[in-house]
């Protein structure tokens, strides 16, 4: 494998797998950095050597040591069996629900689930045969009177990437696995440096790597980590759709993760700060941060992970359409748009009303998303401070 596990034993902190798992200078003329692998044809010598079919490399839609190299550190990161990159976040989720399912299966996602998850489970799942229905992200070991017998599957995102909620992981990992089902978590929010599903009891983790792992909002891509159990269909699914990432997207991937731990601190403290006041603005009726004591799943969040990431919500008074449009038209430093992780500040107004049918969203107010970058955080603070003012003022 591309990694420097063998013989390295001692190496627990994730900084150093960070900087030092996923690449083999010696592999490479001694350069630092697995460079891009791009190619199609790999070549075998002799008849024996296409027979036996025991190079390392077969066809370049199975892998190169690019993609390798990532798959080596999201694995050790996750500490789960092994890892894929696939082309997106989407990907991995899609990837990872059809490992679990065939034709007459069943599969429970978390209301609070990402959007285009929603759209594949009432889309494409029902359109092979396999019922999707909807738990409340707060169901814990409720989520036993919805299991059915045919019931494969259960995706958990947490917290939810529009709304916060955190799950209790390790009673939905209980419930599901007595019913014979699998636990799928989306874990893109915390990254695996503040919350290891597996050792929860999930089955398969996937990540967006868009996000956090890239960093730079240049580049595509997802992973699914599995325990050994789960390994095998997962991969087949991924080879018999054809999924593929190049090797110039995985060496973005990878050139990400080097610093995705000092990222993570920074985006944590400064996304934080920013909750905390935010809570003591006027116009504010609630910060969804599950870091703040005030959050309605603080507890759970302390209970499981070990950090916050970039991206949390925040609700405002009751108002028309104009004071949303007169809060985000005018930021001089967040810029409106999908995706988050980069290194640059984002707000994006949300509407819930489509996308929630097992636990409708009754809060009043408008709710904005928010990703903390990199900036200055006292502009960021002056930025929204200017829009919260020009909100009320719109009224
Ligand atoms: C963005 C996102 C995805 C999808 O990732 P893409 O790379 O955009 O397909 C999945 N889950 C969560 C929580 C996300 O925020």
């Amino acid at each position: 494998m591309n990694d420097k596990k063998s013989g390295s034993s001692s190496i627990k902190s994730v900084e150093t797998v960070l900087t030092h798992y996923g690449r083999v200078p010696e592999d490479q003329f001694g350069f630092v950095n697995t460079p891009v692998y791009r190619g199609s044809t790999v070549l075998f010598k002799t008849l024996a050597d296409i027979e036996a079919q025991q190079q390392r490399f077969l066809y370049g839609r199975a892998g190169n040591p690019t993609t390798e190299g990532v798959e080596a550190i999201i694995t050790e990161l996750e500490g789960a069996y092994r890892t894929r990159l696939v082309p997106s976040g989407l990907a991995a989720i899609t990837i990872a629900l059809m490992s679990c399912v065939t034709s007459g299966d069943d599969v429970l996602i978390t209301d609070s689930a990402y959007e285009p998850t929603r759209a594949f489970g009432d889309g494409f799942l029902a359109r092979m045969g396999v019922t999707a229905r909807y738990y409340d992200p707060g169901i814990g070991a409720g989520l036993a009177d919805l299991m059915r017998s045919n019931t494969k599957a259960v995706l958990a995102e947490s917290p939810g990437s529009l709304t916060f909620e955190v799950q209790d992981l390790p009673a939905l990992a209980k419930v599901t696995h007595a019913g014979g089902a699998k636990l799928v978590v989306d874990n893109s929010w915390a990254s695996p440096l503040y919350l290891r599903p597996l050792e929860l009891g999930a089955d398969i983790v996937v990540h967006a790597g868009t996000k956090m792992f890239v960093g730079h909002s240049d580049a595509f891509a997802g992973t699914i980590s599995t325990t050994e159990q789960s390994w095998k269909e997962v991969e087949r699914i991924r080879r018999e759709l054809g999924f593929f990432t190049s090797g110039d997207d995985a060496f973005l991937v990878a050139r990400g993760l080097r610093t995705l731990a000092i990222r993570m601190k920074e985006h944590q403290g400064r996304a934080l700060e920013i909750a905390m006041w935010l809570e003591a603005q006027d116009e504010v009726v609630q910060v969804l941060h599950p870091a703040l004591p005030s959050h309605p799943d603080h507890a759970l969040w302390k209970r499981d992970f070990s950090g916050s990431g970039s991206l949390f919500a925040v609700l405002l008074r009751p108002a028309p359409r104009a004071s949303v449009a007169a809060f985000v038209d005018h930021l001089e430093l967040f810029s409106m748009g999908y995706s988050w992780g980069g290194y640059e500040s984002l707000c994006l107004p949300v509407k819930l009303d489509k996308n929630r049918t097992a636990k409708p969203w009754t809060a009043e107010g408008n709710l904005f998303r928010l990703h903390i970058g990199l900036e200055g955080v006292d502009d960021l603070k002056a930025d929204l401070a200017a829009a919260i003012a020009r909100y009320a003022a719109a009224r």
